[in-house]
């Protein structure tokens, strides 16, 4: 992955960011008016289950996914997804939604009692399962994008999809180092989510 500077990160007035790889996905619509984008919300995800760089995330993502490529891929052959960003297992950043329009990988969410996470957020997934470790690569990636989210839009949080979907979604599961994160992004303790 090539080098990129910081103000790389910075989204565009339109919402997309220059060092990403853009992958438009249609699965977006507009956000409702006047509610500030001020969540960060952090998933993973590999397809199939267990793999990586296969590609699929991006298929998936864009309505194209292949269903004879693995059996479990006809459980999710309707469902119409995405999210902002990816992150790959090298580190490299893939653009689906502007982070101006709402993105739809939150699903039924609340977080401090608010409803509809997906209308005041910005979905990150970091290429992973709930059983393996991330990579450093994955690690430095999301801190320059979270920095960068933080100065383009109010961000006052963020959470696990687990956070604002407890009971239904797992992820980013217990390999995901807040803590880390926090550091290389200069995040106060108070923007993380409830700590176990
Ligand atoms: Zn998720």
């Amino acid at each position: 992955m090539a080098e990129v500077s910081g103000a790389d990160f910075m989204p565009s007035v339109d919402g997309w960011v220059p060092a990403a790889r853009h992958v438009p996905s249609p699965n977006f619509d507009a956000r409702p008016a006047d509610l500030p984008t001020d969540l960060v919300v952090i998933h993973n995800i590999s397809l199939p289950p267990g793999q990586f760089g296969t590609g699929d995330i991006e298929a998936f993502f864009q309505n194209r996914l292949d269903v004879t490529r693995d059996p479990f891929f006809e459980q999710i052959r309707d469902v119409q997804v995405s999210a902002h960003f990816l992150i790959a297992r090298d580190g490299e950043l893939v653009q689906f939604v502007a982070c101006t329009q709402r993105a739809w990988h939150a699903g039924q969410s609340a977080f401090c009692g608010r409803q509809r996470c997906n209308d005041f957020s910005i979905g990150i997934e970091i290429e992973g399962t709930d059983e393996v470790p991330f990579t450093a690569a994955q690690y430095e990636t999301a801190a320059a994008l979270v920095r960068a989210l933080q100065l383009a839009y109010p961000i006052t949080a963020l959470a696990g999809h687990s956070d604002i979907a407890p009971g239904r979604k797992t992820d980013p599961g217990p390999h995901f180092d807040w803590n880390r994160l926090a550091k290389l992004a200069d995040l106060p303790a108070g923007m993380l989510p409830y700590q176990p």
